[in-house]
């Protein structure tokens, strides 16, 4: 190929600017030229796409957010607006179509390969790091730190004031983020929607610590698991204890992305634009171990997201 292209879709993820560096600096390298596509699926949509070079992705490893911009497209799910897409990529001359995004995102590359035939490669950035088929994914590591740190405060506080805090993390459909935050961060109680809610459970850890002379609780809330105010409710109520709450939300999508995820976009570009070279498409890439993987987007998206239940119960084991 001569002339690939490159988007960022649905959610932003910190490092997502690493992989759009990658792909840029790996195709140069490749002597293959790179466009630019802003806001997603639109501005595939509109042929709202520019040159890329190797300067234009200077000092923007470091970068939160997408300097591409990202956005949701309603007009790209039906199959018309799929055709205008396909259509501007042949007007540009461009051959194939690296797709930055979430399992939406990766769906409308695999819908772009099987309707016209458009080479796509897929690299998974969100935060949520709720995709079966990869270990991880571009932004969950710098998200995960990021609600860590802010654990860290919470306990100086709540320790202070001897009080119990629910602190609400990101995560859609997933306990990933939770899971990994609450573990980093000593969490006493970690909530996730792989697991009913007990909230008996919940006030008799939280009373075992209070007994044990524990000055803080912190209680970690996946945003999937149950509703914030629903917690307060019922853990008020069982304990007595004093209760605050914090809605962590944007603030871990932003920041500037951690080492790990700096060197996975750039593994994960590096190996997109390698497929793109070799011609190959309809796949997205991955990590497995330290290895990165490809394969077919649809048999990729088919794979169930997996929740480690032994670090759950790790997790558990540590709280006390
Ligand atoms: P994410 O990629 O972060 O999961 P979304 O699910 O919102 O975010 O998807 C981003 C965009 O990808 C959507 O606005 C839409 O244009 C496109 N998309 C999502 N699902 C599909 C699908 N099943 N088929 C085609 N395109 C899709």
């Amino acid at each position: 190929m001569k002339r690939i292209a490159v988007l960022t879709s649905g959610g932003d993820a910190p490092g997502m600017n690493a992989a759009i560096r990658a792909v840029v600096r790996s195709s140069s390298y490749y002597n293959m030229e790179v466009y630019g596509v802003e806001r997603g699926y639109i501005g595939l949509i509109g042929g709202d796409m520019h040159m890329l070079s190797r300067r234009t992705v200077s000092d923007t490893i470091q970068r939160g957010g997408t300097i591409l911009r990202t956005a949701r497209s309603d007009e790209f799910n039906t199959y018309e607006g799929r055709k205008k897409a396909a259509e501007s990529l042949a007007n540009n001359n461009v051959e194939g179509l690296v797709v930055i995004g979430g399992d939406g995102s990766l769906r409308g590359a695999n819908d772009l390969y099987s309707d016209f035939g458009i080479k796509t490669v897929g690299i998974p950035g969100t935060i949520d790091n709720d995709l079966g088929y990869t270990d991880r994914t571009i932004g969950f590591d710098t998200a995960v730190n990021t609600a860590v740190n802010a654990i860290n405060n919470l306990r100086d506080t709540m320790s202070s004031h001897e009080r119990v805090v629910i602190v609400q993390v990101m995560g859609r459909h997933s306990g990933q983020i939770a899971l990994h935050a609450g573990l980093a961060g000593g969490a006493e109680v970690i909530l996730v929607p792989e697991h009913p809610v007990d909230f008996d459970e919940v006030a008799s850890v939280l009373l075992r610590g209070a007994a044990v002379g524990k000055t803080s609780g912190i209680v970690v809330l996946a945003e999937g698991a149950c509703p914030l105010d629903e917690a307060m409710k019922e853990i008020k109520a069982r304990t007595g204890l004093s209760l605050r709450s914090t809605v962590l939300g944007y603030i871990q999508r932003g920041g500037s992305p951690s080492m790990e995820d700096r060197v996975l976009a750039s593994r994960l570009g590096i190996r997109a634009v390698e497929l793109l070279k070799e011609n190959k498409g309809g796949l997205v890439v991955g990590i497995q171990g330290n290895d990165v993987i490809d394969l077919p987007i649809k048999d990729a998206l088919a794979v169930k997201p997996r929740f480690d239940e032994k670090l759950f119960e790790q997790a558990k084991m540590l709280s006390l």
